[in-house]
């Protein structure tokens, strides 16, 4: 009877407006209904990307979209960097490696962000890598990447392809490709994008449309070029998830709404904030700095004397409160809030309190309350910022 509190790294809570959208009758795939929405809403994607080239759909998971983006913009055998920051990293790493690309991995401890200085070091000794993979917003450990940064070295330092996951991140966090210079950027429908599971995005730059022309890859349903040419007629080379393209279209609404996804962004910064503020007041470590903590999604450690999966289990049973546990070396040893999405500062508040409440039945030692305060108090301060107080 009561509602599940999902705060996950995805599926995420998808909003009423979006189901009911999903909840229209079907229209087929190649009739002029279709192709309405399908330029309409393509064109108020772009924003959210920042970019103005077409933006592509596939009926599927995010990964046939890292996958397409691998397959069409490099051939086995070629040299590449992959730049890998956590679990979702290793991931772009094993489908380089099955594709037999000659991969350079630049690693990083999981919870730190690879920097500028540290790619401009990697690549070196480096001369003929064809494309730079990265993870934009490392799921598994809530980091962002600086991703505006390392677009300027990989154009700086070397010809290649800059190539980015950006899965958990496009709806939730700032993405401007054509200005940073991004050349493939990927995201999936159901992190911050509000969706259900089952579509994803990408774009693609002149400069790799231009590669992925000269490959001629063998690839067939992933075939990125069947995908530009029939996006020229507001269609996709086979049967697209139309339901999923109608809930998109009330999500651009939704955006819109709010008032551009650069508000929907600083929402997501907001809530970053009052969830690393809650776990400070309440002693509770955080895996990752500041200065590269997500937006979208914050990675926490065991709260002391606590066995974590019983705590988690006990959340959820008691208070309908769902978090995502660690993975790989992570698990048991962090947990997962997820903040992407159809959340706000007031959900942030409802799972602050119910995890206070949790804290409480376990004895561990703090002040309640002292949690919910310090988010309400970066809540509070960021209203302030933007409307006059009387
Ligand atoms: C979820 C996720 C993926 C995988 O997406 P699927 O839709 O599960 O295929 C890839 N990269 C990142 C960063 C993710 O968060």
């Amino acid at each position: 009877m009561y509602p599940t509190i999902l705060r996950h790294p995805g599926p995420t809570p998808i909003p009423k407006k979006v189901e009911l959208a999903m909840a229209q009758s079907m229209i087929s795939h190649r009739s002029e209904e279709f192709v309405k929405l399908y330029r309409e809403t393509m064109e108020r994607v772009k924003p959210i990307f920042g970019t103005k080239q077409e933006i592509l759909l596939l009926p599927s998971g995010g990964t046939a979209a890292l996958e397409a983006a691998v397959v069409n913009s490099v051939s086995p055998g070629e040299e590449i960097v992959v730049i890998t920051v956590g679990a979702f990293g290793d991931y772009f790493v094993s489908i380089c490696e099955k594709y037999g690309l000659k991969v350079h991995k630049l690693e990083k401890n999981w919870g730190e962000a690879c920097t500028e200085n540290e790619l401009i070091e990697f690549l070196k000794p480096l001369s003929n890598i064809k494309a730079v993979f990265v993870t934009h917003n490392e799921t598994s450990t809530g980091i962002i990447n600086p991703i505006k940064q390392l677009a300027r070295v990989v154009q700086e330092h070397s010809d290649a392809l800059f190539i980015v996951d950006s899965v958990s991140g496009i709806g939730g966090v700032s993405a401007r490709m054509d200005e940073w210079g991004i050349d493939i950027l990927v995201t999936g429908s159901q992190k911050a994008m509000m969706l259900p599971p089952g579509l994803a995005l990408l774009a693609v730059s002149e400069k790799a449309w231009k590669v992925i022309e000269a490959n001629r890859s063998t690839a067939y349903y992933l075939n990125l070029l069947s995908y530009r040419d029939w996006a020229e007629k507001g269609m996709t080379p086979n049967t697209p998830a139309v339901s999923l393209i109608m809930g998109l279209s009330a999500v651009c609404d939704l955006i819109e709404e709010e008032g551009g996804i650069a508000k929907t962004t600083e929402r997501h910064e907001v809530m970053k904030n009052m969830v690393r503020s809650a776990m400070k007041a309440l002693s509770i470590d955080l895996l990752t700095s500041d200065e590269f903590a997500s937006p979208t999604i914050t990675a926490i450690r065991t709260p002391e004397g606590l066995d974590l999966a019983t705590y988690l289990a006990h959340l959820k049973k008691k208070y309908q409160l769902d978090f995502a546990g660690g993975l790989g070396h992570l698990q048991g040893k962090i947990f997962r809030f997820g903040h992407m999405g159809y959340c706000f500062p007031s959900d942030i508040l409802q799972a602050i309190s119910l995890m206070e409440a949790g804290l409480q039945d376990f004895a561990y030692s703090f002040e309640p309350g002292a949690g919910v305060k310090a988010a309400q108090d970066v809540y509070l301060s960021s209203l302030r910022k933007r409307t006059p107080v009387f």
